[in-house]
Formats: C-alpha cells, sequence, structure tokens
C-alpha cells in the first residue's frame, strides 16, 4: 500500500509499505478522508515529538475493510471515525471517564501508524474501548473526518461553560478558532468577538457569524470587548493561537470569574510570559488548558457536526494521498483552514 511517512522535522515522503493484516481483536479500516491538525504541522515543525518512521494523520473517518477474530459490534462496510486515543483503563483519569489525560496514553499519528495510508490497522485496544464510532449516515465521511478537532473544541467550550447566551472572545481565528466559532454558534453562544490580525480571516468570521471581529494591530480590544459586553468583559476567552505572550491580555479580556482556556498548545522552550497574578486573584478568574476530548463529547459531536452552519466552509485545501506532504506545506504558508487527504472511491 501507499502511505506518508514522518521522518524527521520537515521530512515527510509517500512510500510503498507492506499492507497491515487485521488480527485477533483488530479491524483495518481504508481511510475515506484524513484531516490534517495543527499538531501534525508543529511535528512538522519539530515542535512536538512524533515517532520516527510513524504514518501521520489522526483526524480519520473511513470504512471498515476487514474485523479480526473476536471483534463483536463492528461489520465490515461500516463507516467511522476513530478516536485515536489509547489508554490504559487503569489510572485515575482512566476510571473517570478521562482517558484523553491517561498518563500512558499513545496516540494514533504519533505514537502509532495513523490514517494517512491507504489502509490502517486499528488496535485492539482502540477497538475493544470503543473509540472506533460509526458515523451517521447523514455525516459525509470529509465531515466526519474532522470530529477530533470538533470534538477537542467542544471539549473547550464546555470547559468554559459555554451554552445559550455566554459571551465569548476568541483570540487567532485559525482552523481551531474558527471551530470555536462556528461550534459556539451552534450552542448559541453570543455574542462572540474573533480577534485576528489577518483580514481575510476576520471577512470570513464576520460572514460565518462573528458579532464582531477586531484588529489587534489595530483597534483597541479590551475596550472594544468591554462595549460589546456591557462593560465587564466575556464570560469565556479562548487563546487558540500558540503565543505565549498573548496570556496576560487574554486574562485582561476576562469578565470576574471567567474561564480562560489556553487551547493551543505553545512552542517548547520558550520563554516563560509575566501577566498580573492580582487578574487572577481579585478578579477570581480561572486560567486553564485544555486537550484533546471525553469519548462521550466525540459521540456528541459527530450529532453536533450535522447541525452547525458553515462547518463544511472549514474544509478549505483538498489533496489526495501523493501530495500529501503539500498538505503540510500549505498549513505552514497558512493558506486556507483545514487541509484534507482523500481518498476518492472509498466510502461516500
Ligand atoms: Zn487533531
Ligand atoms: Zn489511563
Amino acid at each position: 500500500m501507499r502511505a506518508a511517512i514522518y521522518h524527521s522535522p520537515g521530512s515527510i515522503t509517500v512510500e510503498d509499505r507492506p499492507t497491515p493484516k487485521a488480527g485477533p481483536g483488530e479491524i483495518r479500516i481504508r481511510p475515506s478522508a484524513v484531516s490534517l491538525c495543527a499538531s501534525d504541522v508543529r511535528v512538522f515543525k519539530g515542535e512536538k515529538y512524533a515517532l520516527p518512521g510513524v504514518i501521520p494523520g489522526h483526524e480519520i473517518a473511513g470504512v471498515v475493510d476487514e474485523v479480526g477474530e473476536g471483534v463483536t459490534g463492528i461489520t465490515e462496510g461500516q463507516r467511522v471515525m476513530v478516536n485515536p486515543i489509547v489508554a490504559c483503563n487503569r489510572c485515575l483519569f482512566c476510571l473517570t471517564g478521562r482517558r484523553n489525560r491517561c498518563s500512558e496514553r499513545t496516540t494514533l499519528g504519533y505514537d502509532l501508524d495513523g490514517g494517512f495510508a491507504e489502509y490502517m490497522l486499528v488496535p485492539e485496544s482502540i477497538v475493544s474501548m470503543g473509540h472506533v464510532i460509526p458515523v451517521p449516515d447523514s455525516i459525509p465521511l470529509w465531515l466526519a473526518s474532522i470530529t477530533e478537532p470538533s470534538a477537542c473544541t467542544l471539549a473547550s467550550l464546555e470547559l468554559c461553560g459555554v451554552r445559550a447566551g455566554t459571551s465569548m472572545a476568541i483570540i487567532g481565528a485559525g482552523p481551531m478558532g474558527m471551530l470555536h466559532l462556528l461550534l459556539g454558534k451552534a450552542l448559541g453562544a453570543g455574542p462572540i468577538i474573533v480577534i485576528e490580525p489577518f483580514e481575510e480571516r476576520r471577512m470570513i468570521a464576520k460572514r460565518w457569524g462573528a458579532d464582531l471581529v477586531l484588529d489587534p494591530e489595530a483597534d483597541d480590544v479590551k475596550a472594544a470587548v468591554r462595549a460589546e459586553t456591557g462593560g465587564l468583559g466575556a464570560d469565556a476567552v479562548v487563546v487558540s493561537v500558540g503565543v505565549a505572550s498573548l496570556v496576560g491580555p487574554a486574562l485582561d479580556l476576562a469578565r470576574p470569574q471567567a474561564v480562560v482556556n489556553l487551547f493551543a498548545g505553545f512552542p517548547k522552550g520558550g520563554a516563560p510570559v509575566p501577566f498580573d497574578p492580582n487578574l487572577v486573584h481579585y478578579s477570581e478568574v480561572l486560567l486553564t488548558g485544555s486537550q484533546n476530548a471525553t469519548t462521550d463529547q466525540y459521540r456528541r459531536t459527530l450529532r453536533l457536526l450535522g447541525q452547525t452552519a458553515h462547518i463544511e466552509e472549514v474544509i478549505t485545501n483538498r489533496y489526495g494521498l501523493e501530495s500529501a506532504p503539500e498538505a503540510y506545506s500549505a498549513r505552514l504558508a497558512m493558506s486556507g483552514l483545514k487541509s484534507l487527504v482523500e481518498f476518492p472511491g472509498v466510502g461516500d
């Protein structure tokens, strides 16, 4: 089979690899669409670890192609998406439903082979944990491939307590900032304020329903957020760009007792950033981070995707497997929003 292989930062090639076979407890999937994640790009840039020689791709939707001995509840031909987390099922986090926090966690696409290949073996642990999730007929597989980033977004929104009428400030309108806008709107949040230096992205955010868009290089962001939120500041502030110096300004946009979520990962080894601790103490702001999502959030996200306006427009760049390396270059050049690697003829 053909597969994209990660060798080292800056080096991804498409090569021949032996086609895997599903052993006992395992299944094999033919990926139909696999979306490229900001964290894949961070691996490519050398900011995040992945095993040299691994097949990247953890945002996977496809069709079950082979079912190993002893597997129940999954059938050949079934349309599925995969929660890429392998967890121990014994630690405190696993026992309390938070496998995404598992201390022994490994992930498809980083530690184990992922979806940028014609065939993907799903390990027994993922199958038995119920991390192979059926895709409703109403959701096309190319859309289901963004379940993972959308579930991470739902986890962030739920951590921030977002519900109907929650005011939000989103810093950064890249793919993940845009998912916060769209899923936030689907949950009824508002007003939603998007802060983004690139005009093109501000215009898209406005068109997709942001109540206010601000240019951090030209606007008085703090004053504008206060004016839009009755003078108090936002109920929830999400930092969705990996710039550590934005932590202080983010705290400044929050109302007392708001949640400020550092959603983006930050480059390793960066200098520590100062912020005024009194913004946390006197305002009782909850400063937190979030990454990945629970299995329950994956399941509910698949339903939410079908009710989210403009969601399909988040996917702007599409590539065949042989051009997978170009998907990385497009993200590095900040061209468009989400990139998909598609496998024509598989599934829908
Ligand atoms: Zn991802
Ligand atoms: Zn665990």
